[in-house]
């Protein structure tokens, strides 16, 4: 993937992509933005212009970049929060040690530091050690939903950039390239549905989604109502699969959470979340808005369909 495959957000891209050509990059880069804004595969496409050895970077066929693509270069290494142990404080200290032997065979040697929202304050800390006299030939690039989960500390010390979500229009263009078999109306209401984020109208379109946000939409609006009977018709409808179940999940959490913020006053733009604002009391939202999460995570413990659509209408009555 090269930087004119990307979608949405061109001015960054402009800046990133001069960046690169002039060897101006920053040794620290932070992307923050929602989950599927692409910020992994902005960075790692990143980490393929670090380490590629052509004029025009990153050039996607040169041998540094096969080894980037296939995520076996040398240079180039990767620690996801989201993987136990590898934003520790411990695993943090290995980097720092890392960081300063020199690169195998590329210029810079890159780290891609993942979903740094589960790296907590002492692994941090212990990373600031290296920023604040980062080596010679070192790049990192963290990936964190919002800025805000980095200790300012680390944020003086990096470069900040923040990707926004593609508009609908651009998301479908981009996923119809992949779905090329699917009907374009079809893509462009999943991408309308998921306000262009690129990751979920994927998902949405692969696990039967826009069934699924109705279903939330309809369950949501039979627990506002407090139609316990309609809730538990509705919720029985979950056993039909489980990526159906979790999708429909999916979309329940996110209306819970759009309902919680209406109940403290925010802004929402769902309709059926104002609604629930104006009808149900604060810590009755609260209370649902806590037992879909757990629903979530009681549905990935393999629990029998059967039984969870009606397990699910009974802790939606609070
Ligand atoms: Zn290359």
């Amino acid at each position: 993937m090269q930087f004119n495959e990307f979608v949405a957000n061109d001015k960054l891209i402009e800046e990133i992509t001069e960046a690169v050509k002039t060897n101006t990059l920053p040794h620290a880069i932070i992307f923050d933005g929602a989950k599927g804004t692409g910020k992994q595969t902005l960075a790692k496409i990143i980490a393929q212009s670090f380490v590629c050895s052509s004029d025009n970077r990153p050039c996607g066929k040169c041998p540094a970049c096969i080894k980037a693509m296939h995520s076996s270069h040398p240079d180039i290494f990767t620690a996801d929060g989201n993987n136990t142990g590898e934003l520790t404080v411990d695993a943090v200290r290995n980097i720092r040690a890392d960081a300063y032997i020199m690169p195998n065979e590329a210029p810079t040697k890159v780290y891609l530091l993942l979903n740094c929202d589960k790296m907590l304050a002492p692994a941090q800390n212990a990373f600031l050690k290296v920023l604040e006299e980062p080596p010679a030939n070192v790049a990192f690039i963290m990936t964190v939903t919002s800025a805000n989960m980095l200790l300012q500390t680390v944020r003086s010390r990096s470069r900040l950039y923040t990707l926004y979500p593609a508009t609908p229009e651009e998301a479908a263009e981009y996923v119809s390239r992949s779905y090329p078999e699917t009907d374009y109306g079809d893509i462009l209401r999943a991408a309308q549905l998921c306000d262009g984020n690129i990751g979920k109208t994927v998902v949405m379109l692969e696990s039967g989604g826009e069934e699924a946000k109705k279903l939330a939409d309809e369950i949501f609006e039979a627990v506002i109502k407090g139609n316990e009977y309609t809730v538990l018709t509705l919720t029985n409808k979950l056993s039909q699969s489980r990526v159906f179940a979790v999708s429909v999940l999916d979309f329940l959490i996110e209306e819970a959470a759009e309902c919680v913020k209406a109940s403290v006053g925010a802004k929402t733009n769902s309709p059926i979340s104002a609604e629930a604002a104006r009808r149900m009391t604060k810590s009755k939202i609260f209370r649902i808005a806590e037992n879909i999460d757990r629903a979530k995570q009681v549905l990935e413990t393999n629990v029998n369909l059967n039984f969870f659509g009606t397990w699910l209408s009974s802790v939606l009555k609070v």
